[in-house]
């Protein structure tokens, strides 16, 4: 059975079972069957060079490609951001895949068939109630659809084909008619063996005052709500008269969650995968108009705010996002609070803004496809919509309200981190506030000089000391000659490497080898548990490629590192020298010094031996 080995800190394997364990030779020939070129390229646009494949990484934004795929080691590595691991990983991380999911997508892929995977006898259970709700689900869909085509739906369909839409489209949405009658679908499900509670479970029925069923839907135009995969989960249902409310959700269920799923996203998966970027709207009709009008990289919020459940939904499919939120307060509201989210969670956004205070259903309806694309190429990048809102909110005529302004953009200004991103941002905001540029940039120093200036690019230009060097170095040279590590181990081993991460790393390489695994760089990477040292390794397997005359390098970090761990003993035991004196204990005072003076000739010869031929590249 597979087993993910977790690694303690002892350096102890401990096995953790996955669920639904899958047979670990499946994994492994799984992992050669998989070229992670192949895989990565599906998402990125990947280019050879040399050995390797670049592009640009889909974890951060950047212009220019720091993302790297090794098809010989079978990993990436970003040297912007500093994600990196195996095709495993990159699936978990990208497309917020379970490590079991990422098997299964990857087996699918590769034409092999998953074993058999013993389940729970929990989850069985589970599975199997949720299968039930979603098929009741399905059966109250096509009751809806159906009438919506009977005469009892009459009314429904017209308000429907008001608003333009096609049959095929009502189809595709699979929209429906919920009856007038009380109890008319609590009825039609009981015919179908479905019992009272599973009807109140998911809320297709409510309680009345009685103590009797009766349908949570009535007299409403029907949306189904699916999940990612199509099926359907919930319902949302609309009025065709004025009462109130005009649109009522299923509650929170089992199957639905508000402010988690996003409407219509299983049939626009594909398209917002393919175009790189998504439309987020508010309403049911939003979606549905677009559709119609051939645009079908949208979703809708379903009235809510935007949540960090939809970013991260959204996030596997694009990081280019284009809001386009009812042009009304409410809408305007839910627009700036769904950003920050957006943000923080790495997205690039464009805000749209319709014109005429329209919501997108009647601007496309009214304006048609080529209008509204229009409007979206010209959407405002978050910080100029930000500009625009506060140029709305403070006095721009007076010269303290146009300062005020600036003050109010500074962090958003500070958080753009390309200098160039920033300098067109800064004279974007002066020519917009016809404030010179020196002007601003005097306003961003001031409010700097009170918080601490942020560190730029500490990422990308990180110098390394010549002990990480040697310390990476060995790590790699180990993982490509693991008959090094008899010699490592003599010098001191894990002692040598002084950085808590490369420690780590080379501990667990060093205690796999021991139990008599032969392992490969990349399978090291599966078995490290967590991210950080996944990303140090992948990173270290991946920057420099080892020159011919590696055993000379090899060399010269093992006397470079081994002198280190000679000065710490050194000094260690000049201590425990100085304090034996105090106490008085002579004879430990002159076994010290014996083993002191032994360690410091091992020091000088090996500090001349570096000096003769030693050169850390
Ligand atoms: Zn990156």
């Amino acid at each position: 059975m597979y087993m993910a080995k977790k690694i303690s800190n002892t350096g102890k394997v401990v096995n953790k079972v996955m669920p639904g364990q899958i047979p670990e030779e499946f994994i492994n020939d799984l992992r050669h069957r998989v070229d992670i070129v192949a895989v990565i390229g599906e998402f990125v646009p990947l280019k050879k060079q040399g050995r390797n494949y670049t592009g640009i990484c889909p974890f951060h934004g950047e212009k220019t490609p720091s993302f790297v795929v090794s098809p010989d080691k079978q990993i990436f590595h970003c040297f912007g951001c500093g994600k990196g691991g195996n095709v495993f990983s990159f699936l978990i991380e990208k497309d917020a895949m379970s490590f079991p999911e990422a098997v299964e997508h990857l087996a699918k892929r590769a034409g092999i068939a998953l074993p058999n995977i013993a389940v729970s006898p929990e989850k069985d259970k589970r599975d199997s109630l949720m299968k039930r709700y979603f098929d009741i689900n399905e059966k109250t869909a096509k009751y809806y659809e159906q009438l919506l085509y009977d005469s009892s739906g009459k009314e429904a369909l017209r308000y429907l084909q008001g608003r333009g839409l096609k049959t095929d489209v009502l189809e595709k949405f699979q929209l429906g008619y919920a009856p007038a009658g009380w109890d008319m679908l609590t009825n039609y499900l009981r015919g179908e063996d479905i019992t009272e509670q599973e009807l109140l479970t998911i809320g297709l029925a409510v309680k009345s005052k009685k103590g009797t069923l009766i349908d949570r839907f009535r007299n409403r135009v029907m949306y189904p709500i699916t999940n990612e995969t199509g099926k359907i989960i919930g319902f949302g249902g609309r009025v065709l008269d004025n009462s109130q409310p005009k649109y009522l959700n299923s509650p929170d269920t089992p199957l639905f969650s508000k402010g988690k799923q996003l409407y219509g996203l299983h049939l626009s998966k594909g398209s917002v995968r393919e175009q790189d970027r998504v439309i987020i709207m508010e309403g049911y009709m939003d979606v549905i108009t677009a559709w119609q009008n051939g645009l079908t990289n949208v979703v809708g919020t379903m009235g809510t705010a935007l949540t960090p459940e939809h970013v991260r939904l959204l996030m596997r499919y694009t990081y280019n996002t284009f809001i386009c939120f009812d042009a009304d307060n409410a809408g305007q509201k839910a627009t700036l609070r769904g950003l920050d989210t957006l943000q923080e969670q790495g997205c690039n956004i464009s805000v749209v803004s319709i014109p005429d205070s329209k919501d997108p259903d009647d601007f496309i309806r009214k304006e048609g496809r080529a209008r509204f694309t229009e409007i979206v190429e010209r959407a405002h990048n978050l910080l100029e919509y930000k500009l625009i809102k506060l140029m709305e909110q403070f006095n721009t005529q007076t010269v303290s309200g146009r300062i005020q302004v600036v003050q109010e953009l500074i962090p958003d200004i500070l958080k753009t981190k390309s200098p160039i991103a920033r300098q067109a941002c800064i004279q974007m905001v002066g020519e917009r506030l016809s404030f010179p540029e020196t002007a601003i940039h005097a306003e961003i120093r001031k409010a700097v000089s009170y918080q601490e200036a942020p560190k730029e690019n500490s990422k990308t230009v990180r110098f390394l000391s010549a002990q990480e060097k040697a310390q990476r170095i060995l790590i790699k040279l180990t993982l490509e000659y693991p008959e090094l590590i008899g010699e490592v181990e003599e010098n001191g081993g894990k002692e040598l490497f002084k950085i808590a991460l490369l420690k780590e790393i080379y501990q667990n390489h060093y205690v796999i080898r021991q139990s008599g695994h032969n392992i490969k760089a990349n399978d090291l990477i599966t078995l490290l548990g967590d991210s950080a040292s996944q990303k140090v390794l992948a990173e270290i397997l991946l920057e420099n490629e080892l020159p011919e005359d590696w055993k000379r390098i090899y060399k010269d970090c093992l006397v470079l590192l081994r002198l280190e761990l000679l000065q710490q003993q050194i000094n260690h035991k000049n201590n425990m020298m100085l304090d034996m004196e105090k106490q008085g204990e002579a004879t430990k005072v002159l076994q010290l010094m014996a083993s002191i003076q032994q360690l410091v000739k091992e020091k000088h010869s090996l500090a001349t031996a570096l000096r003769k031929g030693g050169n850390l590249y």
